[in-house]
């Protein structure tokens, strides 16, 4: 079993041209990288599933367990590219925009929009923001063949920027059929999930859901419209994860409502087992600068102190100029922002949410529930060592996360996609252990399993939470604590009794 550094806060970091080598990869996973973020916003579906298989190469070859997650654009306007080094856009330049046909790229005197009708929906005295929203733009004129604009706040312009366009004048729903065409591409490559853009209810998730089929990949809701913060309840109760997609959020909602939206998304999404990943300019000074601003080190630990699953990087190491030391600078921050974390208060506050969100749960999910929280609190007062969490699906696994325990949690799984998707669930060391038939065996190999990673030593006590693999519709309905002691044979081997 491989084994992770103390850090219980994951890092997802977006694959790009600055860290797609063997060489930067397998550094990147070195420095604490769980999961690879391909966006397919910005690049062929054909370079990412490239990607993809270098990913999970490099994986292999350094001896890690990397998920993939795929990020679907959905109804995003983006910018032709912009030359490799980047632009200037400065305050004041006047700037053309037109909607951008095959082979065009933008600089600094035009911007070519992938938006067909670019110009109908463009209106003078519209202001158009670029990016995460940092670089704006007033339009003044809009003719025939483009739209003049003047810039009104300036920015650095690299790679394809999103083009906020006035979302009521947007008629486009997402999943969009180019979205479903590329997921088709992602479920064959085999990612261990798949984040859709602009959803805006539960719905939209349904769709997507029912398009991905039965033995679909995590889906992850990316929380970035003022519609989907509403129905947010809604949508995590069908989706697998979500994303605090704070670039757009900033841009379609008001900028000071974010920091609240983060902390809200963090909070339900976890209270629902959910993985919420924090999103956006998180390092951003780090595509250049080899430190980050005091800022950006405060906002990393405020997102641990808010409960956050993980935390991502974007352009940070998909363009940046050392991805390696930037995930290994996130690493580091979220460590020790860490220790600070209120690990206890957090255990008993969800204790009290979980009672409330039982009530109209269905039964597998209340059992669910109920059996976590009891592993919880057997594990804080018995003092365990670790818990391990033996799970097919994961499930099990992130209901025990829910708690932030303090102690280590190891998940046993007998898929290796399941241990591929827990890669960025807190906390969570994943270990594929052979499939079993009965609860005893389950137990049995995922406690060796513990023992032969050094997670745990003779004389050590563990909880473990398993199911009964015969019931039809197996759940985790089994809490154990079990004293390792060892084996009266000798040979150093640890027998749980
Ligand atoms: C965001 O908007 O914050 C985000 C994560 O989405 P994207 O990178 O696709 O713009």
């Amino acid at each position: 079993m491989e084994r992770r550094a103390d850090r219980r806060t994951k890092i997802v970091a977006t694959i790009g041209p600055a860290s797609e080598s063997p060489k930067v990869l397998a550094s990147m996973m070195e420095a604490g990288m769980d999961m690879a973020r391909v966006s397919l916003a910005h690049g062929p579906v054909e370079e990412t599933i490239e990607r993809i298989a270098q990913i999970r190469a490099v994986a292999r070859q350094v001896g890690r367990t990397v998920g993939v997650l795929a990020d679907l654009p959905g109804p995003k306007v983006r910018a032709a590219s912009f030359p490799d080094a980047g632009v200037m856009l400065e305050q004041g330049e006047r700037i053309e925009l037109v909607p951008s046909a095959a082979g065009m790229g933008s600089d600094n005197r035009r911007i070519a929009v992938d938006q067909s009708d670019l110009l109908a929906i463009l209106q003078a005295g519209d202001s158009v923001s670029l990016g995460d929203g940092g670089t704006s733009l007033l339009v003044d004129s809009v003719g025939a063949e483009r739209a003049l604009a003047t810039v009104t706040t300036g920015g650095r312009m690299l790679g394809r920027p999103g083009v906020s366009l006035p979302p009521e004048r947007l008629t486009a729903g997402t999943p969009t059929a180019e979205d479903l065409r590329m997921l088709a591409a992602m479920l064959d490559a085999g990612v261990d999930a798949v984040a859709l853009s602009f959803v805006r209810s539960a719905d939209d998730m349904r769709r997507f859901r029912s398009a991905a089929g039965s033995d679909a990949p995590m889906l992850v809701a990316k929380i970035e419209t003022q519609q989907a913060v509403d129905s947010l309840e809604e949508i995590l109760a069908v989706s697998d994860g979500v994303m605090v997609a704070r670039g757009d959020l900033g841009i379609r909602c008001a900028l000071e409502d974010v920091p609240h939206y983060q902390k809200r998304i963090i909070r339900s999404g976890v209270a629902h087992g959910r993985p919420v990943i924090t999103a956006t300019q998180m390092l951003e000074s780090m595509v250049r600068a080899p430190v980050p601003t005091r800022a950006e080190a405060t906002d990393v630990a405020n997102a641990v102190f808010d409960g956050t699953s993980a935390v991502m990087l974007s352009g940070e190491t998909a363009i940046g100029h050392d991805p390696a030391l930037v995930v290994a600078t996130m690493a580091r921050l979220a460590a020790r922002a860490e220790e600070d974390f209120d690990y206890l208060g957090w255990g008993r506050n969800l204790g009290r949410t979980q009672a409330a969100l039982a009530a109209d749960a269905s039964a597998d999910v209340r059992i669910t529930g109920a059996i976590s929280a009891a592993g919880w609190r057997a594990a804080v007062d018995a003092d365990v060592t670790a818990i391990i969490a033996c799970t097919n699906t994961g499930d099990t696994a992130r209901a025990i996360s829910r708690f932030r325990p303090t102690m280590p949690i190891l998940a046993a799984t007998p898929s290796e996609r399941t241990a591929r998707q827990l890669a960025v669930a807190w906390g969570i060391t994943p270990v594929v252990i052979e499939r079993r038939e009965t609860t005893d065996e389950i137990v049995w190999f995922a406690v060796m399993a513990a023992v032969e990673g050094g997670l745990v030593k003779h004389g050590d006590t563990v909880a473990v939470l398993v199911g009964s693999p015969d019931d039809p519709e197996p759940t985790t309905d089994v809490l154990r604590l079990v004293r390792i002691r060892e084996e009266p044979s000798g040979h150093g081997r640890a027998t749980p009794r």
